[in-house]
C-alpha cells in the first residue's frame, strides 16, 4: 500500500527539515511518498526541499509560479498525489506525523475519510479558540452540511474519496467543507493540537476571515437570501401598521395632514423592495450554485449493476465497494476525469 502525504509550504525553512525527520520515523516500514506544494515561499524552503527530493525520491515537489493560497496548494496536491491512502498536513508540526500509522490503520478498516478531531489547541490564543468554535457552530446551522467541528484540513482521503474531490473544481475552495459535501464514510480521532514547531502562523485575522467566509457562501446562499425573509416580516408588519394609519386617518383627527400617506407608501414600499431584492438573491444564488457544476451525487456501492456508460455527466460512480457487475464501458466522462488519469483509475477497478 502506497501512502501519499500532501504538504502545502509557504516559507517554511525551519519546520520542513523537523517534518522530514517526523515522517521518517512514524513510516519506518511503510510506502510512502511526500509531495510538497511549495505555494511562492520566498526563503529557502524550495532550496532545502530540492536537495531533499535529490537525496530521497520519496520526496516530491510541485513549486508554485506565485503564492495561490494552501487551498490551492492542498488541491494541486491531491491531483498528483498516487497513493491509495492520502494524507493532507501542515508543514509546521501542528498535525503530529505520529498520528499517521493509526489514520492509516482506520483507513484499512474501511474508513474513505479519516479525520484528526482536535481536543486541544495549544499555543493558539483565546480569541482564535472562541472564534474557531463559534465559526463551526453557525456554519454547521446555516450551510446545513455534515461538518465535523474542530477539523482542519489535516485529512485523509481513501484513493477513491480523492478520485471523488477531484471533480469538485470550483473557484473558492474550502477543502473541509467539499471532504463532508461527499458523505463518504468518515472515522474520527481525538488528538491533541500542538503548537507550531518554528515560525509563525500564516493566517493572520483577515485571512482566517476569508476562510469563514468563502465556508458560508460556497456551502450556502443564507446570506443572499436572508432579505427575502427580512422583507417578508417587514411587508406583513408594513401592512399592519397600513391599516392602523389608515384608520386613524379616516377615523379619528389626530393626524397631521399628509402624514398618512407618507407613512403608508413607506411601509408598503420598503417591504416591496425588500422582497423583490430577496427575489433576486434567490435568483442570484440558483445562478451561483449551477456555476459551480459540482456532480448532482455521489454513488459509493453498486450491487449488480455495471458501471454507467458515457453519457452520465455531472456524476460520480465510485468504484471499489458493493458486488460489481462487468465493467463495461469507462466512465471518464461522468468522473470528470483526465484522460491521463485514466490508467490509475483502470487499475483501482477490482480494489478492496
Ligand atoms: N500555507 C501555504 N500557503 C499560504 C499560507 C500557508 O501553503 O498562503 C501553508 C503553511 O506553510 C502550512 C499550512 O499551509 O504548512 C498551514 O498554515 P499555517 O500553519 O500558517 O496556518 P494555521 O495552522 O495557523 O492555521
Ligand atoms: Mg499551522
Amino acid at each position: 500500500m502506497l501512502l501519499s502525504i500532501v504538504i502545502p509550504v509557504l516559507n517554511e525553512a525551519q519546520t520542513v527539515p523537523l517534518l522530514l525527520a517526523g515522517l521518517h520515523d512514524a513510516l519506518r516500514g511503510a510506502t510512502w511518498e511526500a509531495i510538497f506544494v511549495d505555494d511562492g515561499s520566498t526563503d529557502e524552503t524550495a532550496s532545502i526541499l530540492e536537495r531533499a527530493a535529490f537525496e530521497d525520491h520519496r520526496v516530491k515537489l510541485l513549486r508554485f509560479s506565485r503564492n495561490f493560497g494552501p487551498q490551492a496548494a492542498v488541491t494541486a496536491g491531491l491531483d498528483f498525489a498516487n497513493g491509495d491512502a492520502v494524507v493532507v498536513m501542515d508543514a509546521d508540526l501542528q498535525d503530529p506525523p505520529e498520528l499517521l500509522p493509526r489514520m492509516v490503520e482506520l483507513f484499512e478498516q474501511g474508513y474513505d475519510i479519516v479525520s484528526p478531531q482536535r481536543t486541544s489547541r495549544e499555543g493558539e490564543t483565546r480569541f482564535k479558540r472562541w472564534t474557531a468554535l463559534l465559526f463551526y457552530r453557525m456554519l454547521s446551522r446555516v450551510a446545513n452540511q455534515r461538518l465535523a467541528p474542530d477539523v482542519g484540513d489535516f485529512r485523509l482521503f481513501s484513493r477513491r474519496a480523492v478520485l471523488a474531490m477531484r471533480t469538485l473544481r470550483e473557484q473558492h475552495r474550502y477543502m473541509r467543507g467539499m471532504a463532508g459535501w461527499l458523505g463518504l464514510k468518515e472515522a474520527m480521532l481525538p488528538f491533541e493540537r500542538k503548537a507550531r514547531a518554528a515560525g509563525s502562523s500564516h493566517y493572520p485575522l483577515l485571512k482566517m476571515l476569508r476562510l469563514a467566509w468563502t465556508g458560508v457562501s460556497s456551502f450556502s446562499a443564507f446570506p443572499l437570501r436572508v432579505s427575502m425573509a427580512v422583507g417578508c416580516l417587514l411587508s406583513g408588519a408594513g401592512f399592519m401598521y397600513f391599516l392602523w394609519v389608515l384608520y386613524l386617518a379616516l377615523w379619528t383627527s389626530e393626524t397631521v395632514p399628509g402624514w398618512a400617506s407618507i407613512v403608508a407608501l413607506q411601509c408598503v414600499f420598503s417591504g416591496m423592495i425588500l422582497l423583490a431584492l430577496g427575489a433576486i438573491g434567490d435568483y442570484v444564488a440558483r445562478t451561483y450554485e449551477e456555476t459551480k457544476s459540482r456532480p448532482l451525487y455521489v454513488v459509493t456501492e453498486l450491487y449488480n449493476l455495471p458501471l454507467p456508460s458515457k453519457s452520465l455527466t455531472r456524476a460520480v460512480v465510485l468504484e471499489g465497494r458493493g458486488l460489481q457487475g462487468e465493467i463495461t464501458e469507462d466512465n471518464s466522462d461522468c468522473t470528470g476525469l483526465r484522460a491521463e488519469e485514466l490508467p490509475l483509475y483502470d487499475r483501482l477497478a477490482g480494489v478492496r
